[in-house]
């Protein structure tokens, strides 16, 4: 048996659609780089015949292995979760549903080889998504960098390879609420992008709704960065001063002029708005408590229902 070069990690949650498409297309291509490489399904606990589908193609290809999550616990988890039990010398994270095109997976190898550590996939073009989602994306992208230090690329996801050594690094990041591309990035190494557009998904539907991807962004902004807290102190201070300023003018009419001023809508409009900040910033300094809690927990990051993997056939089997 020759050692694992490639691992390819492909994070799953309810694709039987697609899954047929993505393992005959990732496999032609794994097959000619002519060296030995695996397939690692993560199933992210599908409810439909996503696992019974890749049971089915663990047993009759060698090169397949599958791990079955005991329930969905998230695509940033999968692909933890993949990176821990990928065995080849470099790992390639791709989604199930053929956005990120496979045959770039030889062009990020042909990088590897160079000598980059990191390959990372920059999306130019984003087909068949909503303006929405294009939209939101950018601008979160966008959001983070102006928050963080750390050098986290524009526009792009999760589609990269790694060198085995900046995976053996990630192991060792436990933090329960993941960012997995910041991650990365914060690892360091030498790292490069490759730019391309991302199709349209092959079939099925986005497994993404609005209250992951807000989920995702937040993780992404509370690992890597503490302003959020600091707007508590900033607004404080801003408001103080403007409320300051305001008693005196108050005061001063009250007690040299006639004029005192009637106001009760005013005074209901300002307690509304202000209160209203107010619980917003114990929003956000909840959100960073929430992730203390997580981790003083310490639960396993994932659990595992059961891994499938054919058996190599052992010819010279001697006692
Ligand atoms: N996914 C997952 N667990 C989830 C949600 C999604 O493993 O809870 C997988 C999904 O099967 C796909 C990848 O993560 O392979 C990206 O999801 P999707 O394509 O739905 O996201 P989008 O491209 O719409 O942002
Ligand atoms: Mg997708």
């Amino acid at each position: 048996m020759s050692a694992i070069k490639y691992s390819i990690v492909i994070p799953v949650y309810n694709e039987e659609e697609v899954i047929h498409t993505t393992y005959h297309r990732l496999t032609e291509v794994m097959k000619s780089t002519g060296e030995a490489y695996e397939l690692l399904f993560v199933n992210d606990g599908s409810r439909d015949k996503t696992a019974d589908i890749l049971i089915q193609y663990s047993q009759q290809d060698s090169s397949v292995m599958l791990l079955d999550f005991a329930r969905n616990f998230g695509h940033q988890i999968a692909i933890t979760a993949g990176m821990d039990y990928a065995k080849g010398d470099a790992v390639v994270v791709i989604d199930a549903d053929l956005q990120d095109p496979p045959e770039l997976i030889l062009q990020m190898i042909d990088k590897w080889k160079q000598g980059y550590d990191v390959v990372y996939a920059k999306r130019t073009k984003r087909k068949g998504e909503s303006y929405f989602k294009k939209h939101t994306a950018a601008m979160f992208y966008r959001l983070l960098r102006s928050m963080t230090d750390i050098e986290i690329p524009l526009d792009t996801g999760d589609f990269r390879l790694l060198d085995r050594k900046v995976c053996d690094q990630m192991k060792l990041l436990q933090e329960k609420n993941r960012f997995v591309r910041g991650l990365v990035s914060w690892v360091g190494f030498k790292q490069i992008a490759l730019e391309y557009e991302r199709d349209e998904r092959a079939a099925g539907e986005s497994k993404y709704p609005l209250k992951k991807m807000l989920k995702l962004s937040l993780d992404g902004l509370t690992s890597f960065s503490y302003k959020p807290l600091k707007l508590a102190t900033y607004t404080g201070v801003a408001l103080s001063f403007i409320g300051f300023v305001y008693l005196i003018i108050v005061l001063y009419l009250k007690l040299f002029t006639d004029n005192t001023i009637a106001g009760w809508s005013s005074l209901i409009v300002i307690q509304l708005l202000f209160s209203g900040f107010t619980l917003v910033i114990l929003g956000m300094i909840g959100e960073y408590i929430g992730r203390i809690y997580d981790e003083a927990k310490n639960r396993p990051l994932y659990i595992v229902r059961k891994t499938y993997k054919q058996q190599p056939i052992r010819k010279f089997a001697h006692r």
